[in-house]
């Protein structure tokens, strides 16, 4: 209850202990229905979406008044490309992505989409422009249709199946004993790892959003899985913008732009070719390293 007006914080809590990764509805509601904290301001209107360019202009921001995270960041993930954000655990990865959907609001600067402050539009516009694919994939109480549905709850079953075979995720569905009818959860199947993203991934692609928000797992899936998994995220990523905070080195190397981030401020942008021939740069650097740039990322 303490956190009852936190909701990233709240998701960030609830990985850690989602072992099992089923957590009732209520709480799943909560998270991704996101009610406001604040009214939307007097003067809000809808947003209206041309290519879905997001812009960062000299963003500060802290979780408490006596803290400075974002450190004035500034950076455009442009309309239906894909941004990756790289750094060090703690460089504030996650925070710009929770700044997106207005989860929080910047201290100071401005965060444009197609050039309207989001300060400015109607949060409930604003989130239904944006899907939302976490790092460890949830399910909640209910059959394997409710948890695809629960990305827009006016999908039709059409359109639920769409999405599950864009995700990958409609053979497995079939193999379950009840098809799209099987419970998963306390009382249902229990799925693969891969399978728990491959859902999740569906229930983004049924939302149809333009933005897709996009913290990539770390876990490690067994080959096939994590096929399946690289299949679907392309199929999500595909005509949207796409801002991803990137583990893996295939991601990195393909995106249209790489952000690197350390401590609350981006050090360097480029693609993996201009960042990786910089001499002394920091992307070098940790590319240079065994691990991937970001892959100690949380
Ligand atoms: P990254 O994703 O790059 O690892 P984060 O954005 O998660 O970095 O974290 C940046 C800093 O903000 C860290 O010092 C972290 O401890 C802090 N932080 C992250 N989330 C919260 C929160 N909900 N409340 C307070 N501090 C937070
Ligand atoms: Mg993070």
């Amino acid at each position: 209850l303490l956190m009852a007006y936190d909701p990233a914080k709240r998701l960030a809590r609830l990985q850690v202990s989602l072992e099992r990764a089923v957590v009732n509805a209520r709480m799943i509601y909560e998270i991704l229905d996101l009610k406001p904290r604040q009214a939307d301001l007097a003067d809000a209107r809808p947003l209206a979406v041309s290519d879905a360019t997001i812009a960062f202009n000299g963003v500060h921001f802290g979780y408490s008044e006596t803290e400075t995270i974002l450190k004035g960041v500034s950076f455009t993930a442009e309309g239906g490309r894909t941004t990756a954000l790289v750094g060090p655990s703690g460089a504030g990865k996650s925070t710009v992505i929770n700044l997106i959907p207005r989860f929080y609001d910047p201290a100071e600067g401005e965060i444009l989409i197609d050039g309207q402050d989001i300060a400015h539009v109607t949060k409930q516009s604003l989130r239904n422009a944006i899907a939302y694919v976490s790092q460890q994939p949830y399910l909640f109480e209910g059959t394997i249709r409710d948890n695809i549905r629960y990305g827009r709850p006016d999908a039709t079953d059409g359109e639920i199946e769409e999405a599950a075979r864009h995700a990958y995720a409609h053979d497995f569905i079939l193999a379950q004993p009840l098809g799209y009818d099987t419970p998963v959860g306390e009382n249902g199947v229990t799925l693969s790892g891969g399978q728990r993203q491959r859902l999740s991934i569906a229930r983004a692609l049924v939302r149809n959003a333009p933005i897709l928000l996009l913290d990539e797992a770390t876990s490690a899936l067994d080959t096939e899985s994590e096929q399946a998994v690289q299949k679907a995220l392309d199929e999500a990523m595909s005509g949207r913008t796409v801002v991803v905070i990137a583990h893996r080195l295939s991601t990195i190397v393909r995106a249209d732009k790489i952000i690197v981030m350390q401590d609350g401020k981006v050090a360097e942008e480029g693609t993996h070719e201009a960042l990786a021939g910089r001499e002394n740069g920091l992307y070098a650097r940790l590319n240079s390293l065994q691990a991937p740039a970001g892959s100690t990322g949380k």
